[in-house]
């Protein structure tokens, strides 16, 4: 019988469709790093998500699929596992939406600062008085990385009236760009005319502290960084400078280098709106990631034991 190791949390309709399919799933949601370097290799294929590091630590064993339910291939050794003959795989297309509507809503939250005036009104004060927001409409948002996720911000911004600015390393359709009204500048026009930043890049060499000091400075200090990336593209020591010496008005982070994240000074910093990476956390992203997810084990694995 085929073994598959969910070690993660998983939609139960991909868990069912694999049960049915005649698969044996073990659903370990909460495994420890430690038990799924130990295990991984007994099963013909494992589903994860960003919550575990993949690295053939004991070789290649029985495993011959590595299932990503999501995006972000960053926690996995692909061309190590590729070399052993393991098919790496992943279902970009899920979480698109739910990334790009919670990139607006952070967008909302820093401009109005919704956060902070509801909670103080939670604790009993009423702080309308100086409470002075901006608006989206009018306003330039800079897509640093126009792929998936970037596209669909920048759509979503065009609807509500922003000027579009993208930055991106390969060249972007003529035709998106009419579609949002956007235009493709480099990285240097785009952090200097934009009112919000926000980065939908993929975590690789390339892109590891894209955002430091210099970036930073170039931003308006009236505008605000949204990253609902990676933490390692932007770099957490110049965000603290930038945040603390007023270099930008402010930031909102969905993800972090450390995950929990412990600078808590970061954390905490009145300008820095944190979430806990709930980027791909919808009812709506997670059912099809699921069902995607159990798809190609499915198929690669009914093809390939035959
Ligand atoms: P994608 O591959 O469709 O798009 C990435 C884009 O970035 C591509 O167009 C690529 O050409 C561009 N790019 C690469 N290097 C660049 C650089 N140095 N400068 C400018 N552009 C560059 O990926 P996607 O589906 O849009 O996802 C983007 C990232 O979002 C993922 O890699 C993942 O890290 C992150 N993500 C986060 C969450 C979350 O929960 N917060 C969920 C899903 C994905």
């Amino acid at each position: 019988m085929r073994k598959v190791l969910v070690a993660c949390r998983l939609d139960q309709a991909g868990v069912e469709m694999m049960k049915g399919a005649g698969i044996d799933v073990a659903y370990r949601e909460d495994i420890s790093q430690e038990e799924f370097d130990g295990i991984y290799a007994n099963y013909d294929a494992v589903i994860v998500r960003s919550n575990v590091r993949v690295r053939p630590v004991r070789g290649r064993g029985n495993l011959r699929l590595i299932v990503r339910a999501g995006v972000g291939l960053d926690n996995i050794d692909v061309s190590g596992f590729t070399s052993l003959g393991v098919r790496v795989l992943n279902t970009p297309d899920a979480v698109t939406r739910a990334v790009a509507e919670l990139t607006i809503g952070l967008m909302l939250c820093l401009a109005r600062d919704i956060v902070r005036l509801s909670g103080e009104l939670k604790l009993g004060k009423w702080s309308k008085a100086q409470a002075q927001g901006v608006e989206l409409a009018g306003k330039t948002v800079g897509v640093i990385g126009c792929g998936r996720i970037g596209g669909e911000v920048a759509r979503l911004a065009m609807a509500l009236g922003m000027r579009v600015l993208v930055n991106d390393v390969v060249r972007v359709s003529q035709d998106f760009l009419e579609q949002v009204k956007g235009r493709q500048v480099d990285l240097e026009t785009l952090l200097r005319e934009s009112d919000f930043v926000t980065v939908h890049v993929p975590l690789n060499p390339s892109t590891r502290g894209l955002i430091g000091e210099k970036e930073l400075k170039l931003m308006k200090r009236t505008a605000y960084l949204i990253n609902t990336a990676r933490g390692d593209v932007v770099r957490e020591e110049a965000l603290k400078r930038a945040l603390r010496e007023g270099w930008i008005a402010g930031a909102a982070l969905d993800v972090f280098s450390k995950e929990p994240p412990e600078d808590v000074e970061l954390l905490r910093h009145p300008k820095l709106l944190p979430t806990p990476h709930i980027g791909a956390q919808t009812s709506e992203a997670q059912r099809i990631a699921g069902i995607e997810a159990a798809k190609l084990v499915i198929s690669e694995l009914g093809t390939r034991s035959a």
